[in-house]
């Protein structure tokens, strides 16, 4: 008898959720058990037969259905897309406030449910929705994880794969910080295979530059801004990276991922949630790794954290 049961609950069967609930069976065999929870009931039910109608096509066999909270009891991990959107008029820490009620909402039933496994939070913004997940649920912070910089760090290797006429995978660079206006990249850590960018940008003058790789961080940055201003939303990519979490998490990969974990002495940080390198396995985080940046880009992901604590600080729990 098979007994590897891989369970995973998806928290808002919206664009993002359903992205990756789509992603996650088009893959196939990451998972066998998805459970759909909206607090619209109805979306959530349509959502698991439109799914399951696509089971006949898909690489390996999944049980999907619309489920509630006493379903998170035996899930590996809580994958929470759900959000409310900004109103008319309304600041940004207005929204992050109303996002915290709802957190509280879902979190408490999931705990109560005797849920034993791992967070992983998608909701924006997704660093301070993640440090609110560790403290209301109370679990070790390995075991709560938030989507981080993961599809900037996929977007900057595709732009620079691209620069360079090289196979992303080949690429080694991070978007670090917040998911958001003050991510950056620590240029000094970018490799092509094993060479630093920064050596061959010296060496090959006359094909490369570095005002280059500034326009490819602003890209970056601003890629959300872009496509939200074409489509409304951004949902494939956010769908694509949360699937590779979840992969990492339950094929206890031990790969490095640039997700939101909680700082405890790195980067001479303590207690912020923030975009960073990390090995991602069946525990979830298993080790930050602290990269070796220059002067300056210590001072920029100094400034990223600052910008975390007092949107966090602003938040009343
Ligand atoms: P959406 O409006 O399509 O979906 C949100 C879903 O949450 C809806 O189905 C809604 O019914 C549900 N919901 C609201 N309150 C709930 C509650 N109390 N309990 C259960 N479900 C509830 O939005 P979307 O486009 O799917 O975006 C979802 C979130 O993902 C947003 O916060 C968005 O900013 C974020 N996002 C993150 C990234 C990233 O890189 N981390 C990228 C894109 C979007």
């Amino acid at each position: 008898m098979n007994t590897d049961k891989r369970k995973v609950v998806l928290i808002g069967t919206g664009m993002v959720g359903m992205s990756f609930a789509y992603a996650l069976v088009n893959q196939g065999g990451i998972c066998n058990e998805l459970v759909l929870i909206d607090v619209n009931k109805e979306r959530a039910n349509g959502e698991a037969m439109d799914l399951n109608h696509g089971l006949a096509f898909a690489k390996s066999n999944m049980k999907i259905y619309a489920g509630d909270y006493h379903d998170c009891k035996d899930a590996d991990i809580i994958v929470i897309a759900a959000g409310v959107a900004q109103k008319e008029g309304e600041t940004r820490l207005d929204l992050l406030q109303r996002n915290t009620a709802v957190f509280r909402s879902i979190i408490t039933p999931v705990v109560k449910s005797g849920f034993d496994g791992i967070f992983l939070v998608a909701t924006n913004p997704v660093d301070i929705m993640t440090r609110v997940t560790y403290e209301i649920s109370r679990f070790g912070s390995a075991r709560v994880i938030g989507t981080g910089t993961s599809l900037d760090t996929a977007r900057l290797r595709y732009l620079l794969g691209d620069y360079f006429t090289v196979d992303p995978k080949n690429i080694h660079a991070y978007v670090i910080g917040e998911h958001g206006d003050s991510e950056f990249v620590p240029l000094s850590q970018v490799m092509l295979a094993t060479k630093h960018v920064t050596e061959i940008l010296e060496d090959k003058k006359n094909d490369y530059c570095v005002d280059d790789m500034q326009k490819i961080e602003e890209q970056v940055r601003t890629a959300a801004y872009k496509i939200i201003e074409a489509k409304r939303a951004t949902y494939y990519g956010i769908g694509m990276a949360i699937t590779r979490i979840v992969k990492a998490i339950l094929g206890d990969e031990n790969s490095v991922l640039t997700v939101s974990a909680k700082l405890c002495g790195e980067y001479d940080t303590r207690n912020v949630f923030v975009g960073v390198p990390c090995i991602i396995g069946r525990n979830g985080v298993k080790e930050i790794i602290e990269l070796s940046l220059s002067d300056d880009e210590k001072e920029k992901f100094r400034n990223s954290c600052e910008v975390l604590e007092e949107n966090f600080d602003g938040l009343q729990l």
